[in-house]
């Protein structure tokens, strides 16, 4: 190894997809702080977790160092080539017996592209089914599924700094971008302050609504009807881009005639909202000449999210306002690499560069890329292999970095359908609740002990550095699906993970030209995909000249407003939404882990919390921080009540980071048709005093 006296070293955040740059300082091979630096997305800042909160988990005493082995309901310590044995030995028995396709692997949206890559290769090569994964089915599969299909891709169009600097009108959409994706939040503001005026559609009262022009706080589950309000008025005012329509798209007409039922007024109504804001909302937006959309789970997370991401298309596409500076569709991406998992193939339906395994061309590729046949099925998602362990068509299952009976909706069914497995593994950094289920835990390593790349939100692909150590006797997580894959007969074997990029630019165009080699010259900028070759500079905005779809046309979607899955009634007369919070992250396995980020958190917030508007709170009878009962049809949690008017009257909003009252005992499981997203952003409550 290196000097471990060193005293800065440049890594990438491993919180949200903005991707920002971070200088850890190292003193005698210790991380001892962190400090901005200069990428790109960020420009010298960073939020308090990655300030505060991003290395200092990496040296917990909670990190698993050993593989365990549960015997007798105990877990027991092993070494590599016996847990190694194990796991290969009766996943080869499993596939024996009920078939490849009864295997399934869930890859790891938080480490890095080249461990994604090869988990998914392990998958593929090795248990030979296409029954692989990755959370972006919990969070932006609807952007992948929409927008590729309206578009040809399903990425961020734009840039941060595009749509942050000298635009005209931010239309955010379903985003609390101060509270997740801080960094791009303060570049909002900041361009507000220089005079964008901001557009907020969101049904909560979040930071940015201060700031806002116009805040259109509709209802829950409702963003397909306003979308398709908006297109209504931007029509009949003669405000639609007539000549960009006519070249560069296709399906207007019959889009165009659906919307005309769409009329402010009765949009108002399913809206909960005024039809002058609809007008003026739809005016400020088709009047700009720089616009971009800015959206996240907001529009994602419903039982119509896929639909509610091609309606963003259909109305930037009405305007003309893709494939121009200051504009376009740009999603942001949770986690700080699922974009780039979602890139590695880590999909049932997609291999590499999403090189879709219904093309005709694809498997030959592969196979003779990989030297092995491939199984041609597509395979289940995460959201389908879960449900399928009850049935019992799905007896193996290799989850890596992710903890769904955290995370995912319905917990009390996850926890019933992880049971049910024949096998379970999971590879981590810590005993998470999932890991307590399973039949062998791999310790995992952090991205601190790594040397690799993150792609972040607008497809920036950027170093991430061996900062620290790796810890004593855990493996690289790649040479663990390497060695998997072996010893189930695959083909597959890597050196290091610069030899996994390597590969990776050879299966994927969009790769092409990106190597460890090419992206020291590029430290702070990273490169953005497409990059082709070794001399493209890659591609800070996508669709300039043409779209990526067949035909090279993009296409407007048809889309009715159908209500969510699930409404309130008189049993459970509140509607439930959703997110994350600024100090915490998900299951907070590396935020609970970061002394200090508690007490800046500040209000007691270690403990779960509901909002309710205080109208309701008065007939309730609750006030500020009392105890409440929250049910559902799936569940019931105690949680801790705060009051305010940041909901409207009839809502809630929970996050899921607090053990002691997980809203995914409530949520709902139900997805959308396409991309099966489940719903996270509605589901019916009831809520008493305790
Ligand atoms: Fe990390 Fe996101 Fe905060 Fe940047 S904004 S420091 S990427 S958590």
């Amino acid at each position: 190894y290196r000097d471990w006296e060193t005293t800065k070293m440049q890594t990438t955040c491993p919180y949200c997809g903005s991707g920002c740059q971070i200088n850890m300082i190292v003193r005698n091979g210790e991380i001892v702080d962190a400090e901005p630096a200069n990428g790109a997305a960020n420009k010298n800042m960073l939020c308090v977790k990655g300030r505060f909160a991003a290395y200092r988990f990496a040296a917990s005493k909670d990190r698993l160092t050993k593989p365990l082995i549960k015997r007798n309901g105990k877990f027991e310590k092993a070494s590599w080539d016996e847990a190694l044995d194990y796991v290969a030995n009766r996943f080869s028995q499993l596939k024996a017996d009920y078939g490849a396709d009864s295997l399934a692997g869930f890859s790891c949206s938080r480490s890095i592209n080249e461990d994604n890559y090869a988990l998914q290769k392990m998958v593929r090569v090795g248990f030979g089914t296409n029954n692989v994964d990755n959370c972006a089915r919990v969070c932006h599969a609807p952007s992948v599924h929409g927008l590729g299909t309206t578009l040809g891709s399903g990425a961020m169009t734009n840039t941060v700094k595009d749509i942050t600097t000298d635009v005209d009108v931010i239309l955010l959409i379903g985003s609390n971008t101060t509270e997740a994706h801080p960094v791009i939040g303060a570049q909002i503001r900041g361009a507000v302050r220089n005079g964008t005026k901001l557009i907020v559609i969101d049904p909560r009262k979040i930071d940015l609504t201060n700031i806002a022009t116009l805040h259109l706080q509709q209802k829950g589950g409702t963003n397909v009807a306003l979308l398709n309000g908006m297109m209504n008025v931007i029509i009949n005012e003669g405000l639609a881009d007539e000549k960009f329509i006519a070249e560069r798209t296709e399906g207007y007409e019959k889009m165009k005639a659906l919307v005309a039922d769409y009329t402010p007024e009765k949009v108002a109504k399913i809206c909960g909202l005024e039809p002058t804001e609809i007008i003026k909302a739809a005016e400020m937006y088709a009047r700009a000449d720089k616009a971009p959309i800015v959206y996240c789970l907001g529009v994602t997370e419903h039982s119509f999210g896929t639909e509610g991401v091609m309606s963003i298309s259909n109305l930037a596409l009405l305007v003309g306002k893709v494939g121009k500076p200051g504009c376009g569709i740009n999603p942001l991406r949770g986690q700080n690499n699922v974009q780039g998992a979602c890139d590695m193939g880590c999909s049932p339906f997609d291999l590499p560069g999403y090189q879709k395994l219904n093309d005709p061309k694809t498997l030959p590729k592969f196979e003779k890329a990989w030297g092995t046949k491939l199984n041609p099925d597509i395979g289940m998602t995460s959201t389908q292999v879960l449900p399928a362990a009850k049935t019992g068509k799905i007896k193996g299952l290799f989850i890596f970095g992710e903890d769904p009976l955290v995370t995912d909706p319905n917990t009390s069914a996850v926890r019933e359908e992880l049971a049910s497995l024949d096998f379970l593994v999971v590879h981590e950094l810590f005993m998470t609740e999932t890991a307590q289920m399973a039949d062998v835990v791999l310790p995992g390593l952090s991205y601190l002990e790594k040397e690799g790349t993150f792609t972040n939100t607008e497809r920036r692909v950027q170093r991430v550095h061996q900062v620290m150590k790796p810890l004593s006797g855990v493996m690289d997580d790649f040479k663990v699906f390497c060695e998997i894959a072996k010893r189930m007969g695959g083909k597959m074997d890597f050196a290091t993970t610069s030899d996994i990029m390597d590969e990776i630019a050879a299966v994927d165009p969009a790769y092409g030209g990106i190597s460890f080699d090419r992206l020291k010259a590029h430290p702070n900028d990273g490169l953005q995909w497409p990059c082709t070759s070794p001399t493209d500079p890659g591609t800070p905005i996508l669709h300039v000249d043409r779209f990526t779809r067949p035909g090279g046309k993009a296409v407007f979607m048809t889309l009715p407003y159908e209500a969510p899955n699930e409404l309130p009634n008189d049993d459970y007369p509140f509607m439930l939404c959703t997110g994350r919070e600024l100090y915490h992250y998900n299951t907070r396995a590396y935020s609970e882990r970061t002394p200090g980020i508690r007490e800046k958190a500040g209000k007691g917030r270690d403990l779960s919390y509901i909002e309710i508007n205080q109208i309701n709170a008065a007939e309730m009878g609750i006030s500020d921080g009392d105890k409440v009962r929250v049910s559902s049809r799936r569940g019931t949690i105690e949680s801790y009540a705060a009051v305010g008017d940041v909901v409207q009257p009839d809502a809630a909003f929970m996050t899921f980071h607090f053990p002691d009252g997980n809203s995914n005992f409530l949520t709902n499981p139900a997805t959308d048709d396409i991309a099966k997203c489940p719903d996270y952003k509605v589901c019916a409550i009831k809520i008493e005093p305790v």
